[in-house]
């Protein structure tokens, strides 16, 4: 008997039949003598259409606002869910954020967790209940009600089960694990069976939407075990059988680690790219263009800065596609007229594909495989940037998908025949 927490996303808490069988599942490991929090999303499309209400009346919307609009739809799950629980004899009780809580930083949108109080669900769980609780949301300390950013329910499961000290927290979602790359993209990707803390912690940075970054960093922090598996298989098979089932986020490479130099290849097309061409090839030159755009508030991720010619350099980086024109402005504004720069022009339309690897280590010759199928398929690189255990590439974004097939058959990470 233990502590187990559970996650299901959206397009598992999709429809009535849905939830039934979350339902279904949950009175299965209850029955089995575990003590259960169930942490679920709001129903699929739910956020979208929440969200895309609130830019009807605002294009802009106040994120206070937005956030006590988008947190709605979390709260008619989680009382979906206690209700398909005690109608299947199943004692359960739901709680929103703000009444567990689960307190956050002020940051409307992409709120941080600081705490979780785990008084009420604790005195819940020894009388016997099933506790199910908002995912995506918690509460200031004001008392404003916040969201975690997108996909933010596995940060609310996993901070849980941090909080509690749980065995386990499984991450149910549409998929039955984490793939070598997203199988929506490559059909031939292949499910690992484990992937290391740390290459987790890459896919997800670098756009493998599978988990939320954020939950991979508690996971990592808290040391909890976390499992991504399928919510879609029967409701009541073997619930052993379940339990090792998925993918497993291990914090060691161990001896049952495939040995594999790659285990996957991530992609995405949330950045644009800025460039500043012609500045002066001078001492605090990266800072004089940064600089603003970093009190704008605005993230950077990847950065370029050709060798100078004839005193004279381009400096290119990205930022996330929403806060382009936000950083173009800046630029225009605040930096063009004081170092005298040639250009600013941009192109919102790139993708970043990665490959990540924790093997990549103790290997050469990583990057120009890389490089030589991108050739091959006739893919320019127009930036790249590395760490011990990934490189990444920034290329047009309609070549995305065919680098993503490229490179996924270059590095052998296809499923055997
Ligand atoms: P949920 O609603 O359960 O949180 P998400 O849509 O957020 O589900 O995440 C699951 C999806 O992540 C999958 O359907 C898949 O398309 C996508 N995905 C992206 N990269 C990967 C990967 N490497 N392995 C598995 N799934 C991935
Ligand atoms: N419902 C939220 C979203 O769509 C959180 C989540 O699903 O994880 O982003
Ligand atoms: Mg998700």
């Amino acid at each position: 008997m233990a502590l187990i927490v559970h996650k299901y996303g959206g397009t598992s808490m999709g429809s009535v039949e849905r939830i039934k069988n979350v339902a279904r599942r949950v009175a299965k490991w209850h029955a089995a003598g575990h003590q259960m929090v169930v942490v679920p999303s709001a129903m699929s499309g739910e956020t979208n259409r929440l969200i895309a209400l609130a830019k009807d009346i605002q294009e802009q919307p106040d994120p206070r606002e937005l956030d006590m609009i988008a947190s709605t739809g979390e709260q008619v799950s989680v009382g979906l869910l206690a209700m398909a629980l005690q109608a299947i004899g199943v004692p359960a009780v739901s709680y929103a954020g703000w009444q567990v809580p689960v307190r956050t930083d002020e940051a409307y949108t992409k709120a941080r967790i600081e705490s979780i109080d785990d008084t009420r669900v604790r005195a819940d769980l020894a009388a016997g209940k099933v506790v199910v609780i908002t995912g995506f949301q918690g509460v200031d300390g004001h008392g404003n009600i916040t969201t975690l950013g997108r996909g933010g329910s596995d940060t609310s499961a996993v901070a849980v089960a941090a909080a509690l000290k749980a065995a386990e927290c499984l991450i149910y979602t549409d998929v039955d694990g984490v793939y070598t790359t997203d199988p929506r993209i490559v059909p031939e990707a292949r499910r690992l069976e484990r992937v290391t803390f740390e290459e987790m912690l890459e896919m997800a940075s670098l756009g493998s939407k599978v988990l939320q970054i954020r939950s991979v960093e508690f996971a990592g922090k808290y040391r909890v075990k976390t499992r991504v598996l399928s919510s879609l298989t029967p409701p009541d098979i073997d619930l052993a059988t379940e339990a090792e089932s998925g993918t497993l986020i291990t914090f060691e490479e161990d001896e049952q680690m495939e040995k594999a130099v790659i285990s996957g290849i991530a992609f995405n097309r949330d950045e644009a790219k800025i460039t500043v061409s012609n500045v002066p090839d001078r001492p605090g030159i990266a800072y004089s263009i940064l600089g603003p755009v970093a009190e704008a508030n605005i993230d950077v991720d990847m950065i370029i800065q050709n060798a100078g010619v004839g005193g004279n350099t381009d400096f290119s980086f990205t930022v996330h596609r929403n806060e382009y024109q936000k950083a173009l402005s800046v630029l225009e504004s605040q930096v063009r007229d004081s170092i005298k720069a040639g250009s600013i022009g941009g192109d919102p339309k790139i993708a970043k594909v990665s490959v990540v690897g924790i093997g990549m280590r103790s290997h050469v010759g990583i990057a120009s495989l890389m490089f030589r199928t991108l050739s091959e398929e006739g893919i320019n690189i127009q930036m790249i940037s590395t760490s011990e255990i990934k490189i990444s590439v920034v290329i047009e974004d309609k070549y995305m998908e065919l680098a993503v097939r490229a490179l996924h058959k270059a590095f052998g990470l296809e499923q055997a025949a």
